[in-house]
């Protein structure tokens, strides 16, 4: 037997044979460590099967450390984060669904650009926040808000849902709704919650309003009928209330006949 060697204060406990015969080989023990079992780490992989059973939860699972993901997560320069952080976390026995770096990931889905095993926080986040909410775990209050916001009133701002179509007074042209035109349209724009009602987004609306008018757009507007479009409400993990949004959008959309339906942005793009 070869005496156990010593790294350091972290020395590992090496398991060796004295000798195995491999084809007729005799090979001494200090060849043949792979032949024996060997516990390097002994950890507890339930926290990891806890995200890596969700469904979208799986590829959190293949994730082999390499660090790619790390330069290129906006979360990351502003802090610690990354997909690498977080298998490394869950890994260790942390539950992801008690962290509150759960809520941190944007969704942006830089780290799946570059990540060589595809782990894919677009569908990872999302679920693991749904089973979340779901198990009761405590999420940030400025969140709750926003769903409470967004269920009560139809946008995430918790802005009278009666003033939806109200940035069209400064527009300068004529913006038409749906249900004064009564007649079908060519394109169906649908506005969106922070371009109906944030400062910054109502300087767009009116803008596209212009550029519409200026092209000679047969267009309207759903104003006080429509809805948060939800697509921030899902990837947030609130799949209920983003169902509900989309039925009550699509069920509004079925009223009326258009050609196009034209959107603001991709949040929009992805719920329609
Ligand atoms: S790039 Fe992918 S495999 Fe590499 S650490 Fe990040 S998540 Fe893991
Ligand atoms: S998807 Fe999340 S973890 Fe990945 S780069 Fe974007 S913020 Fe970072």
């Amino acid at each position: 037997m070869i005496p156990k060697q010593s790294y350091g204060r972290q020395g590992p406990v090496v398991k060796e044979k004295d000798h195995a015969i491999v084809e007729g080989i005799d090979l001494p023990g200090h060849w043949n460590r792979m032949f024996d079992t060997r516990v390097l780490t002994d950890y507890d992989t339930g926290t990891l099967e806890e995200v890596t059973s969700l469904p979208g939860g799986e590829s959190l699972g293949w994730c082999y450390q390499c660090g790619k993901c790390v330069g290129v997560c906006p979360v990351d320069i502003v802090g610690d984060y990354g997909p690498r952080k977080i298998h490394r976390d869950v890994l260790r026995g942390g539950s992801l669904l008690e962290d509150p770096n759960l809520w941190l990931c944007t969704t942006c889905q830089n780290c799946f650009r570059v990540c060589p095993k595809e782990v894919d926080m677009l569908q990872i986040m999302p679920a693991a926040r749904e089973a979340a909410i779901n198990a009761g775990k405590a999420i940030p209050p400025e969140l709750q808000k926003v769903f409470e916001a967004t269920d009560r009133y139809g946008n995430p701002l918790g802005e009278n849902p009666r003033k939806r179509a109200d940035w069209v007074k400064g527009a300068g042209v004529p913006v038409p709704v749906m249900a004064q035109l009564k007649r079908p349209v060519d394109v169906l724009w649908y506005v969106g919650s922070y371009p109906s009602y944030h400062p910054r987004g109502i300087d767009a609306a009116r803008a596209l309003a212009r550029i519409f008018h200026a092209l000679e757009v047969d267009f309207a507007i759903l104003g006080v009928e429509e809805r948060e479009d939800g697509d921030s409400i899902r990837l947030a993990g609130e799949k209920g209330l983003a169902e509900k949004l989309a039925e009550a959008n699509v069920k509004t959309f079925a009223k009326y006949r258009f050609n196009r339906l034209v959107v603001f942005g991709p949040h929009e793009y992805n719920a329609f």
